[in-house]
Formats: C-alpha cells, sequence, structure tokens
C-alpha cells in the first residue's frame, strides 16, 4: 500500500498554481533571467505530466522603479507608475523564458474585485480556463497601476491564494526565500524547528510567523500573508507548500524531497466549491427547467438556455438562482451567467443561438456544472 505523503498532492495535482516573489524575479533591479529560465523548464515539465500551472508573479514595482529614477517608490502612485513601467519588462523576460519550452505566456492582471464578486469572477475564470485549454501560461501579478489601497489585495501570496481558490488548483507553491515555516528564526536560533507538515494552522503557528522570523522582501508581507495565504487555499481544499526558490529548478528540488512546509487541505476543490456555494447561495430568483434539463442536471450536465421553460424573479448576472424541475421542486441551486432579462429572450433556445438572440456572444451555459450545487 502506497502511503500518502504531502508530495503525492504535488504529483497527483491536475492544477497548480506557483507564485514567485520579487526577490526571486529582479536583483538590483535587473531580472534575473537565467533563474527565469530554469523555473519555465520546470513549468514545461509539469505540462508535460499533464499538469496545469498558472503563475502568479511579482516584479514589476521591482523592475520599474529604477525607470522612474526612485531607488524605492514609497508613495502608492510611484509604485503605481513604477508598476506599468516595470510589469512589460516581467513579461518580455517571461516570454523570452518560456520561449525556448514553445509555450506561450498570457498576462492576466487583476483587481480584488475579479476575485471577490461573483460577476467578475465569471469572466476571469473563463478566460484563464480558456488559456489553459490554449496551453498557454496564465501569468498573474495585482493591477497595480490602478488598484488603490482599499481596493487592493496588497501582496501576492493572497492574490495566489484567490486565484487559486477561483481555479480549483490542488496545490499552491509559494516559492520563498526560506524553507518553510521554523519554530524560530532559524539564522539566529540554532534551536529553531523546521515544520514539514500542518494540519491546522493555528494562532500559534502565526506567533512564528509574525515574530523574528518574519522576513521582507520588496512589496510583500513575509511569512504572515504566506499563512493568510495558506488558510484562504485550505478551505478552497487547495494544499499549500511553502519552500525555497532561490535555486535553479525550484520545483524540481521540491519534487525530490527538497524542505518545505506543507499546510495540507483535507478537502478536495471539489467538495470545497460545494460547501462555499451551499453557504452562500441564498437565490435571488428562479428558473424553471423541462424535464430533459432536470435528468442532464441530475446526470452532472450544465443548465443550457434549451431547457429553460420560465424564469421567476429579477436577477443580474452572477446572481445566486434556485433551479426547478416541472414539478416545481427546487433540484439545485447555482449561480447565473445570465440576467433574468436576458434568460427570457434565449430560453429554449441552442446555444449557438445566444448570440443572435441577444447581440453578444454570451458563454454557453445559463448556470455553468461549477457553478452549481445539486440538492439533496
Ligand atoms: N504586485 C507587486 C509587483 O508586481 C508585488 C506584490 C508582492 O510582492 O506581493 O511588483
Amino acid at each position: 500500500m502506497t502511503r500518502e505523503t504531502p508530495l503525492n498532492r504535488l504529483q497527483s495535482a491536475k492544477r497548480i498554481v506557483v507564485k514567485v516573489g520579487s526577490a526571486l524575479i529582479a536583483e538590483s533591479g535587473s531580472v534575473r533571467q537565467t533563474w527565469l529560465n530554469h523555473l519555465a523548464a520546470d513549468i514545461a515539465q509539469r505540462r508535460q505530466a499533464d499538469q496545469e500551472v498558472i503563475l502568479v508573479s511579482s516584479g514589476a514595482i521591482a523592475l520599474g522603479r529604477n525607470k522612474l529614477g526612485s531607488e524605492r517608490p514609497r508613495k502608492l502612485e510611484e509604485k503605481q507608475a513604477a508598476a506599468a513601467l516595470g510589469q512589460p519588462l516581467l513579461m518580455a523576460a517571461l516570454t523570452q523564458a518560456f520561449a525556448p519550452q514553445n509555450i506561450s505566456v498570457a498576462q492576466t492582471l487583476l483587481t480584488l474585485e475579479d476575485t471577490e464578486n461573483r460577476r467578475r469572477w465569471l469572466n476571469a475564470r473563463a478566460t484563464m480556463e480558456t488559456l489553459l485549454g490554449a496551453g498557454a501560461v496564465p501569468v498573474i501579478n495585482e493591477n497595480d497601476s490602478v488598484a488603490t489601497d482599499e481596493i487592493r489585495y496588497g501582496d501576492n501570496d493572497r492574490l495566489a491564494a484567490r486565484v487559486a481558490q477561483m481555479m480549483s488548483a490542488d496545490v499552491l507553491v509559494l516559492l520563498s526565500d526560506i524553507d518553510g515555516l521554523y519554530t524560530a528564526d532559524p539564522r539566529h536560533n540554532e534551536a529553531a524547528e523546521h515544520l514539514a507538515v500542518i494540519h491546522d494552522l493555528t494562532t500559534e503557528h502565526d506567533a512564528m510567523a509574525s515574530g523574528s522570523n518574519a522576513q521582507a522582501d520588496l512589496g510583500s508581507g513575509g511569512m504572515t500573508t504566506k499563512l493568510t495565504a495558506a488558510r484562504i487555499a485550505q478551505s478552497a481544499g487547495c494544499s499549500t507548500v511553502i519552500t525555497l526558490g532561490t535555486e535553479n529548478r525550484p520545483l524540481t528540488a521540491l519534487l525530490a524531497g527538497g524542505r518545505a512546509t506543507w499546510i495540507l487541505s483535507t478537502l478536495t476543490p471539489d467538495t470545497a466549491r460545494e460547501i462555499w456555494l451551499k453557504g452562500h447561495l441564498t437565490p435571488e430568483g428562479s428558473i424553471s427547467v423541462d424535464a430533459g434539463a432536470a435528468t442532464a442536471l441530475i446526470g452532472g450536465a450544465s443548465l443550457l438556455p434549451v431547457g429553460v421553460t420560465t424564469i421567476q424573479g429579477e436577477f443580474g448576472r452572477g446572481a445566486a438562482v434556485a433551479i426547478k424541475a416541472p414539478d416545481g421542486r427546487i433540484i439545485a441551486k447555482g449561480i447565473s451567467a445570465y440576467s433574468s432579462l436576458d434568460i427570457a429572450r434565449i430560453a429554449g433556445f441552442q446555444s449557438d443561438q445566444i448570440e443572435k438572440e441577444l447581440g453578444f456572444r454570451g458563454r454557453p451555459a445559463v448556470v455553468h456544472r461549477n457553478d452549481l450545487v445539486m440538492e439533496r
């Protein structure tokens, strides 16, 4: 019998989010191109193993600040301007790193709203799914040049966790300049012990992270935000691993048993999503479907417009809705990809007629399978 080890989670993951911090990307304002080339080779290898990888990359501010003539931008608008200058440099470096692997990189800049607001979440997720389907590596950063303090993730650890949640990733890899969480700062305390596996994150772990053990590279919050990110991921059924990213080929090193701290989730992304949907869905209206659609839904399909008969209530895109069988029983709840007005216009039509009816090319499903939870 094979015993499940944390590494198995990485080996068997279908979807992995890898987050790299500014200190790994840039040194004295210049790109660490060799390191990036190695990271690209590592990611290419994961893809050959049939795993999808999303890269969350910092470094825009670190690469842009020289161009701004400011050593360390402090004011918000300086940081935003530095990010605007550095983001294209970051993408150019990544494009170059992935070119020998024949992999295209796709820039996706997110603001907090994109992952917190259901309506926008639907868009960001669909874009990312499409990119992954096309074989590209989505490269995500915060849209720093427009995000102001009140509406920022602020650090890419948290952003990466939100992305992992939104994309139902199995593992979140946080590449750091330390190989995980210690009971004390290992650089100053010989008795510091490394924690290899954490099942339940407690305030004790937070204390370890925020004490002398905290380290800050440009723009990031050190170990504390890594644990915050791990908590978000954990509740989304995603396990987090914090490991050393400074050496070349960090994923290879991790897979070869390199030292790391794993924060494991007991849920799978599917069950976590179901729990989340159940807890958060207060229907704003309902959609009645025909017998064929009801059977298809029970069998695991999405709700297509062709199966819709009537709509009750008025709701917008991204609203929670109840789905009713022909006998009036609620058989499912979900998030609607269309407003009630638009559904009324496409009800009974095939998905390929949506564009003709609405004048825009919408999603094929009224409620996508991933946004649906069956009533039991
Ligand atoms: N988004 C910032 C950048 O690209 C970095 C934020 C962080 O380091 O966590 O420079």
